[in-house]
This record gives structure tokens, C-alpha cells and sequence, in this order.
């Protein structure tokens, strides 16, 4: 018989031995769009604005995780397939600054309806599976530039790059060797649209 001090050992050893994935779904801009961005970006900032973000690295969050274990992954997966909802169009004609976060960001004057009700969709699968949902109001954006502290001159407007999305994806964050990559784990099509990718 196990006593109460070796079941603690033995679940802490479990709950440690589970792999925690940092997690989140987004949109992916098309590679063309974020060579645009990244080209625009050159013109419009001086290299002292701030940390530049990688074209690759370039996306629309939906719905932030955090640091997930597998079955609570597959969860969030299995709910994210049963999203049914159509395709749209996004328009990156918005620009601004939080100073306090120091981030720089493309966005939408108007966001599309489809993609405000598949964050709300998303996050709210995510805050009743225990995934902490910040309170503030959903702002998509494209974050350009980190680490902007200090007061910026924004150029008047964006290029207006816009795309279709077509689906969208669960990401894994990695942070090795000094920067961050994104993975693709999973993406959904969004309906009227073609299969994209599949679970890898
Ligand atoms: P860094 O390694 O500098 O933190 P990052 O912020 O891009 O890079 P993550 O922190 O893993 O990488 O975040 C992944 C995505 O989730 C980003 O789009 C980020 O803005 C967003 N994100 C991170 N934390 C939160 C949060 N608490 N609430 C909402 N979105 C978040
Ligand atoms: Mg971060």
C-alpha cells in the first residue's frame, strides 16, 4: 500500500514526466504577403525602432494556450476540427504602437466578422479547457517589431497587404538557440476552401 507521502512522489514524477508544449492557433499570412510586410517594414522604420520579426515568423494569433500537455492538445485539436466556418478576407490597413509591450502592429480598420467570431470561438474552446484567456478585448494583429520602448513616428499608412484565409492553425512556440520559431502542428480549412494540410 502506497501511503499519502508516495503518492504525492509518485503523481509529482507523472505531472513531470508530461511533456508541456507551448501552444496557440493563428492565421498564417501567405509568403508573398510577409515578404511585402517585411519590405514595407525596411522602408518605413529605422533600424533602431526595434526588434524586427522574421518574415517566416509573421502571423495572426486567434487564440493564445500557453504551455499545453498532449491530452490537453488533443482536446483543443478535436474541438478545432468541429469548427465549421467559412473562408475570409483580411485587410492589414491598420497600424499602431503599445508602448507598454513595446510592439509595433499591422491590423484591421475593420475586422472581418468571420474571423472575430473564430477567435471568440477558439478562445472560449480554450478558457473552458483551463487555458488562461486575458481579459482585454481581442485586437487582431501582425506584430512587426518587439522590444519598442520608445516613442515612434508611424508612417501614416499600411500597404494594405490582405489575403484570403483559407484555414487556420495550432502552432507549437520554440525558443532555442536565442530566437523563436513557430510550428505548424495542425491546420483546418475554413469551409469553401480547399484541404490545406493535415495533422503531422
Ligand atoms: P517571444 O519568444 O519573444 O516571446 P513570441 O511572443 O512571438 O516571441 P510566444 O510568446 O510563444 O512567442 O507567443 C506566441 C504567440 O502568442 C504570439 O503571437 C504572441 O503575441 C501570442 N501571445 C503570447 N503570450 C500571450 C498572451 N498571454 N495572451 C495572448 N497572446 C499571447
Ligand atoms: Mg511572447
Amino acid at each position: 500500500m502506497i501511503n499519502t507521502v508516495d503518492k504525492t512522489i509518485v503523481n509529482k514524477t507523472i505531472v513531470n514526466k508530461t511533456p508541456l508544449r507551448r501552444l496557440f492557433f493563428a492565421l498564417a499570412l501567405p509568403n508573398a504577403v510577409q515578404q511585402n510586410i517585411v519590405q514595407w517594414r525596411t522602408d518605413h522604420f529605422p533600424p533602431e525602432a526595434g526588434h524586427l520579426i522574421a518574415a517566416a515568423n509573421l502571423h495572426l494569433t486567434l487564440a493564445f494556450l500557453g504551455e499545453v500537455s498532449s491530452a490537453k492538445a488533443q482536446v483543443l485539436q478535436q474541438q478545432a476540427g468541429r469548427i465549421s466556418q467559412s473562408g475570409f478576407n483580411v485587410t492589414l490597413d491598420d497600424i499602431g504602437h503599445w508602448p507598454g509591450s513595446g510592439v509595433i502592429w499591422l491590423g484591421c480598420k475593420n475586422p472581418p466578422r468571420g474571423l472575430l467570431q473564430l477567435a471568440q470561438l477558439l478562445r472560449s474552446q480554450a478558457a473552458r479547457r483551463g487555458c488562461y484567456q486575458t481579459s482585454l478585448p481581442f485586437h487582431p494583429h501582425v506584430t512587426l517589431l518587439r522590444g519598442a520602448m520608445r516613442p515612434v513616428a508611424l508612417p501614416a499608412k499600411t500597404n494594405n497587404q490582405h489575403f484570403r484565409a483559407e484555414h487556420f492553425s495550432l502552432y507549437e512556440s520554440v525558443f532555442a538557440r536565442g530566437r523563436t520559431r513557430y510550428n505548424i502542428i495542425q491546420s483546418w480549412p475554413l469551409a469553401g476552401s480547399e484541404r490545406t494540410s493535415d495533422a503531422i
